[in-house]
Parts: C-alpha cells; sequence; structure tokens
C-alpha cells in the first residue's frame, strides 16, 4: 500500500519558530542530559572519534577508542603511527584505510600547524583532513563551548520529518536549523534531537504513539 504524505499544511516562518521552540522546550524536558555519546578527554580523542564515527555506531567507537587513546595519548603519537598498525587497530569501525590515512594527515597538521593542539574555530577544523562541519559542530560544541547544528543521519531524518528543514544538503539543513532554534540551543537541540532519534524516532520503525512531540510532528503516524 502507498504510503500517505506528510500533512504540508502551509506553515510562516514564525509558525515554524514557534513549533520548533515548543519542540525545543520539550525535549529539553525529556532529556536534560543530552549529549555527545562518543568518550572522550580533551578535544583530539573528540576529534579522532568524531573521525571514526563515520557509518558506524559511537558504541563501536568508544570500544575501540578506549585502548586506541592509550596507546597514542598525543597527536605527536598519532602523526607518527604506522599506518597499517592503525589500520589494524581501527579497523572494526569500517572504512579503515580512509580513516587511518584522515588520522594521519589530520594529526600531522596539527602537530605541524597548531602545536600538537586542536584549534577550535570552524575555518581551521575544517581545514583539516577528514573534519567536515558535522565534526567541527561536535568539537565546537561539545569542548569549546561554541554552539553549532550537528547534522548526522538522525538529525537529518528528524528535522526532515518534523517538517523543519525542507533540505536534503547537510550544510542548508544546518543553516535552516539555524534559523528556527536559538544559538545558545545549537548544541543541545542537535544532542537531544538525537537522543529522541535513538530511542523513539527510529530511522525503520518511528514510535509515534510514544512519541512527545507527535503533536507539533506533520509525519506522525505517516512514516
Ligand atoms: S511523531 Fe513519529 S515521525 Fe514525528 S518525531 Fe515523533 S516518532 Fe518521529
Amino acid at each position: 500500500m502507498k504510503k500517505k504524505e506528510p500533512k504540508k499544511n502551509i506553515e510562516s516562518a514564525s509558525e515554524k519558530t514557534k513549533r520548533a521552540s515548543k519542540i525545543l522546550s520539550i525535549l529539553q524536558d525529556e532529556y536534560p542530559k543530552a549529549k555527545c555519546h562518543l568518550n572522550f578527554d580533551g578535544p583530539l580523542e573528540l576529534l579522532i572519534g568524531c573521525i571514526l564515527s563515520a557509518q558506524c555506531t559511537d558504541k563501536r567507537v568508544n570500544e575501540v577508542t578506549s585502548g586506541l587513546f592509550r596507546k597514542y595519548p598525543t597527536a605527536v603519537e598519532f602523526s607518527q603511527a604506522d599506518q597499517a598498525e592503525l589500520e589494524q587497530e581501527i579497523h572494526s569501525c569500517g572504512f579503515f584505510r580512509a580513516k587511518a590515512k584522515s588520522i594521519l594527515n589530520c594529526t600531522k597538521a596539527l602537530v605541524e600547524e597548531y602545536g600538537g593542539e586542536v584549534p577550535s574555530t570552524m575555518e581551521e577544523l575544517t581545514e583539516l583532513a577528514g573534519v567536515g562541519r558535522k565534526t567541527a559542530n561536535v568539537v565546537l560544541g561539545n569542548y569549546f563551548g561554541t554552539p553549532g547544528i550537528i547534522v548526522d543521519t538522525h538529525i537529518k531524518r528528524l528535522s526532515t520529518r518534523l517538517n523543519l528543514t525542507t533540505n536534503s544538503d547537510p550544510t542548508k539543513i544546518e543553516y535552516d536549523l539555524n534559523e528556527i532554534i536559538p544559538k545558545e540551543k545549537w548544541t543541545f537541540f542537535s544532542n537531544s534531537l538525537g537522543d529522541h532519534g535513538r530511542t523513539i524516532c527510529h530511522a525503520r520503525k518511528p514510535m509515534c504513539g510514544d512519541c512527545m512531540i507527535s503533536h507539533l510532528c506533520p509525519s506522525a503516524g505517516l512514516v
């Protein structure tokens, strides 16, 4: 049977902002402690964790990084790692060749250009190998305290279902959400919407009947 389309009522920009604000308020009540699910101690570990998390679960990344960060505690050690050995260490995260290469190139740049430290601006971070806006916003928001919308697979899926964006390009989604969510809440909104995606609004079978924001969702019962 053909799936019903989400209701597409014409919604003004201010109505959308008001609805987003109500969604945010409920997420704050429901997931008050929402945070990044990667284990990290410092920006380097968060950065490496993010590079490893592409197409991989945070749980698996955490299993791998617990030993990895003991073996390579600084950017210098990472930058001098043997590529084949590093590939072996991160093998279970998938795309291990590309990820090992990114980690080596990224940490070499950190050593050569930033004295082994992780820079704290979007411009500098996104110049590093393997680092796009999503990873940069994770590091900026969860370590440096600079808010950013983190467009990962959950945010992409949920912001579309909630009709908070009509774009599919991650950067455009980020900019759309920047318009309707208060800046100081960008990171929290990302983390809490991610938690909602993990617990209720699953990719395959969203639990709309148990969803506390269903009255604000045009896709409720239709996905
Ligand atoms: S109502 Fe359904 S589709 Fe909408 S956010 Fe909730 S679980 Fe997701």
